[in-house]
């Protein structure tokens, strides 16, 4: 393999692996080997778009790369990057890593084996409006998020829990840095056969609560985060790449803008406030999942979700959407 420029290619070109060949195909950091997807008129229509090759049977394309994006639906994740792995490619795996977490154990003790990346697309990790958080020594007491999307029939071959709360038990996770204790479930089925609407609470051993909501039947979408610790709360909109935060001033910090509270119990004076918007760096977050896979096979950096945080979100994913069936009988 030539690291310095890894021969990258795409299965599943449908809504979002369109995408990525979009991202690779311009990317100079590698070389775009070409595409497959079962589908023949999408597979053709996606290279003829990009100007790239439609390869007619994946042992073909795999052959031909050094680095894999499978953007095939959740259901076949497992299959398809069995196949790239066991061929010693690495693999970026579209967020779910798997359907089962017996199967994502099996991709991840595989990689081991054959020394290869698994990078999972848990894209809003990478969202702009989170990096402002980085700043901040983190330790959140209470996470409040809701994501709310009109029905499509993508992604509903998983329940909702997998296809949308996922992003945000990932995004929870990185932010507590301790076991989950117990949680909390329910849910019902409206449209779909499977859980269209989940509402889940995570309770951690350091007594940190998460209360996420998230819903495919919804008019408008929604894509809030409110975040809470001593002396801090942010309040993020994903949608609108918005951060806000209040945020108290120790006893002896000034700020001219600060705003004062009433006299708070237990502190014999009031406290002042300060209120920031910092300015959000306009980027996409598929440009930089994808810049950061090509930099990890090239040894430069390491994937931010490997596929052992991408195991982690699904794991809890599925002890959520379990407790939601058992609810629901
Ligand atoms: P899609 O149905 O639009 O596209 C899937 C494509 O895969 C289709 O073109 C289909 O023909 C092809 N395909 C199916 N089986 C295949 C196989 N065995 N080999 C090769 N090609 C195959 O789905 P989508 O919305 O693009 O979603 C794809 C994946 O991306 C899913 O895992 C989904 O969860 C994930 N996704 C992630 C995000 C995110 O925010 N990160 C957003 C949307 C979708």
């Amino acid at each position: 393999m030539n690291n310095n420029f890894p021969k990258i290619g795409v299965i599943g070109v449908g809504h979002l692996g369109r995408h990525h060949v979009k991202h690779l195909t311009k990317n100079t950091e590698c070389l775009f080997a070409g595409l497959y997807d079962i589908n023949n008129d999408r597979r053709n229509a996606v290279a003829e778009e990009y100007g790239t090759s439609a390869f007619g049977s994946i042992d073909k394309l795999i052959e031909n790369c050094d680095g894999i994006s499978i953007v095939t639906p959740t259901k076949v994740h497992a299959q398809v990057a069995e196949q790239c792995i066991r061929a010693g490619k690495h693999v970026f795996i579209e967020k779910p890593i798997t359907k089962t977490v017996a199967d994502a154990d099996r991709l991840l003790q595989l990689a081991e084996e054959n020394n290869v990346i698994i990078q999972v697309g848990h894209i809003e990790r990478l969202n702009p409006a989170l990096m402002p958080l980085k700043d901040f020594n983190l330790n959140p007491k209470y996470i409040e998020v809701q994501r709310l999307a009109p029905y499509t029939d993508r992604g509903t071959d998983v329940p909702v829990v997998l296809d949308l709360m996922i992003h945000d038990i990932d995004i929870i996770l990185s932010l507590v840095n301790s076991p989950v204790k117990n949680i909390r479930a329910s849910g019902v089925s409206i449209l779909s056969d499977s859980v269209d609407i989940a509402n889940a609470r995570i309770r951690f051993e350091n007594g940190t609560v998460a209360s996420m909501t998230s819903s495919r039947i919804a008019r408008d979408k929604v894509r809030k985060f409110r975040m809470f610790q001593k002396d801090l709360y942010v309040t993020i909109d994903f949608l609108l790449g918005l951060t806000e935060i209040y945020r108290v001033l120790d006893k002896n910090e000034e700020d001219p803008d600060a705003i004062q509270t009433a006299p708070l119990d237990g502190y014999g004076s009031s406290r002042k406030i300060v209120y920031e918007k910092p300015e959000i760096n306009k980027m996409d977050a598929l440009e930089m999942e994808l810049v950061n896979f090509i930099a990890s096979i090239q040894g430069k950096e390491t994937p931010i979700v490997d596929g052992y945080a991408g195991r982690e979100a699904l794991d809890v994913a599925i002890k959520i959407h379990d407790m939601i069936l058992e609810d629901i009988h």
